[in-house]
């Protein structure tokens, strides 16, 4: 349901502070809604238990919060979690828990839909309705969080910005959403586990490498090869190769951070040699590292997954050339929850 009022979420801790004075106040009381807002994740002005039942009243009069709901869980059998998520204008995100041995990971959404148009991602087929808010954003990882404490009896300990629509197109609020992640009043963890993952937008990877953010890039390459690119990534005709290249080289410049570069590789799409080959061209000019990732088909059979020689061949030579790869298995297919199936089925 839609409302007038202000979302409180949307403060700084500075301007609630503001707010406690100006209604004559104190502004301490500031301190302690925030600390109920992020904190304690209050849910509702009724939770707030230190604050007078008049003032809470007061807030009630002026604000809501617009917390996420989790409306519908789904578990895999390789203990995968993906929650569709209800947002407070009814829209619908998701977002995914995938444990390993090692650690448990949060895969999050910053957009309702994508206005990019990846042709072997589910989330492109969906309309870009709108950005995700910082609150949004955050609350996806708290109910994660829980999530991985109720069913794998630990904490979270990474999270990947991979789920639906493209960060750096909602650059501000993902970066609001991880200072709250990050700040000891939020969550507390780590930027060195935070990786925001981008299809490659030159203009916004410069723009991070001079704000100094602290947490790690991955790219969605998926070709190093402009025509191959734009086939499958169109949006690579106006933001070519060259111009990736640059912003990539102007990020580790500046932050000395090694840059993941997360490939598919298609059956006669970009599984010759030649292919490989460009991509060994490319990871040359600044440290980096090959996430190789297995497809997970979308309805439509267009595109399939390379046979086991071919990713054989990717191994060997980056191998050959001292770039480290990896080769990394889909998780939580059975129920849609693999990279590029994310797009409200459930
Ligand atoms: S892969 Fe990412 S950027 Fe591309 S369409 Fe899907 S959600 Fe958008």
């Amino acid at each position: 349901m839609t409302t007038s009022k202000k979302d409180i979420r949307a403060l700084t801790k500075e301007q609630l502070r503001d707010f406690f004075v100006k209604e004559g106040d104190q502004a301490f009381r500031g301190n302690q809604v925030y600390e109920w807002l992020w904190s304690k994740g209050a849910h509702s002005f009724e939770d707030m238990t230190n604050v007078s039942i008049e003032t809470r009243q007061m807030l009630e009069d002026n604000f809501v919060i617009n917390h996420i709901r989790v409306d519908n869980m789904q578990k895999s059998s390789d203990g995968t979690i993906k929650n569709a998520v209800r947002l407070h204008d009814g829209l619908i995100v998701e977002s995914v828990l995938i444990p390993t041995k090692t650690r448990t990971t949060a895969c999050v959404s910053s957009q309702v839909g994508c206005s990019l148009d990846c042709r072997f991602c589910a989330t492109s087929r969906l309309k870009r309705m709108r950005n995700l808010n910082p609150d949004e954003i955050f609350d996806q990882v708290v109910a994660i969080d829980k999530e991985s404490r109720l069913y794998h009896n630990r904490p979270l300990s990474n999270i990947v910005f991979m789920g639906m629509g493209e960060p750096l197109m909602n650059y501000n609020n993902v970066l609001k959403a991880i200072d709250k992640i990050t700040s000891d009043e939020g969550l507390g963890m780590s930027p060195k586990r935070i990786v925001v993952s981008t299809s490659g937008v030159p203009k916004m990877i410069k723009k991070m490498a001079d704000d100094e953010v602290k947490f790690k890039l991955a790219v969605s390459l998926h070709s190093a090869i402009d025509e191959v690119r734009t086939s499958i990534m169109p949006f690579n005709e106006t933001f070519p190769l060259a111009d990736l290249r640059e912003a990539l080289e102007y990020w580790y410049a500046k932050t000395k951070n090694r840059i993941t570069y997360e490939y598919v590789v298609w059956k006669d799409i970009n599984d010759k040699k030649k292919d490989v080959e460009a991509l060994i061209e490319f990871c040359k000019f600044a440290p980096s590292k090959v996430n190789l990732i297995e497809y997970n088909p979308i309805d439509d059979g267009e595109f399939q997954q390379a046979n086991a020689e071919a990713i054989d061949m990717y191994v060997s030579m980056l191998e050959a050339n001292h770039i480290t790869v990896t080769v990394r298995r889909s998780r939580g297919k059975d129920i849609d929850a693999a990279c590029g199936q994310l797009a409200n089925k459930s």
